[in-house]
């Protein structure tokens, strides 16, 4: 049996993170430099987020470039990560009875290349993505997550990329650095206590939280890929945070890893 891999959530932030060189690049080229090498990559993306679930699984995945506004340089970016059929129909026999799409379509979407050509610079190792059912409540998200857990064991690296707080409205475009805004360092804080206790059904239940929540997480897609990488935890696995810091005041940079 190969190595327990890891199970990562990375806040990708602004899409110009992947031409970037900053903390926070530096930070996700770190820990793909640490981490043991993975067979494969199964990403679940925030930009995924469609009325069902499905994979990816065609052999070579097209680079999206799933945003509008943005510098040609970041439209010319390609990432020629190999796709992974085989890890497709894995998945699809993990997560049974549940019907699991075969997509030939979709590819890499902005929350997976953005990071990815940091963390394997050298695109390398094989990426299928898995989309996120925006039908579907949390806990169903969760639930999947454990369901995907055994690939950890079989060389595949679980990737959630998403924001823990993302607020677009609040967020300040155009590069002034801004202080957070308290109600992201109280969300984040509380989301870091829970999951450093392992406690996992507030975080599932974390609309809960009342205000702070409806400012930090006004939509679900950004938070969900952290509900599948918790998921894929294994029970009293040791956690901790690669990265940190609040982009523009709105948009959580923290990652989690477990293992
Ligand atoms: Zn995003």
């Amino acid at each position: 049996m190969s190595t327990r891999v890891p199970a990562l959530f990375l806040g990708h932030g602004n899409p110009m993170n992947a031409l970037h060189e900053n903390a926070w690049t530096r930070a996700w080229a770190a820990i793909g430099t640490a981490l043991p090498r993975p067979r494969a990559v199964l990403a679940v993306s925030a930009h995924w987020y469609v009325p069902l679930t499905a994979v990816t699984a065609m052999a070579s995945p097209r680079t999206l470039h799933d945003f509008g506004g943005f510098p040609r340089e970041l439209y010319e970016v390609r990432y020629a990560a190999p796709g992974d059929p085989e890890l497709a129909a894995r998945v699809q026999r993990l997560l049974a009875p549940l019907a699991v799409a075969a997509d030939q379509s979709w590819g890499l979407d902005h929350g997976s290349w953005s990071v990815l050509k940091h963390v394997f610079p050298d695109a390398s190792v094989p990426v299928a993505q898995l989309s996120i059912d925006e039908t579907r409540a949390a806990d169903f998200h969760h639930e999947l997550g454990a369901r995907l857990r055994p690939l950890r064991d079989e060389g595949v690296l679980i990737l959630g990329s998403g924001d823990i707080v993302h607020n677009l409205h609040a967020y300040a475009w155009g590069g002034h650095p801004r202080e957070p805004y308290d109600w992201a360092t109280r969300f984040e804080a509380w989301v870091r206590e829970r999951l450093e206790a392992g406690d996992h059904a507030p975080l599932i239940d974390y609309g809960s939280l009342g205000q702070d929540a409806l400012l930090s997480v006004p939509t679900p897609e950004h938070y969900l890929p952290l509900l599948y990488v918790l998921g894929a935890s294994f029970p009293g696995e040791p956690v901790t945070f690669p990265v940190d810091g609040v982009d523009g005041g709105s948009v959580s940079m923290l990652a989690v890893q477990f293992g």
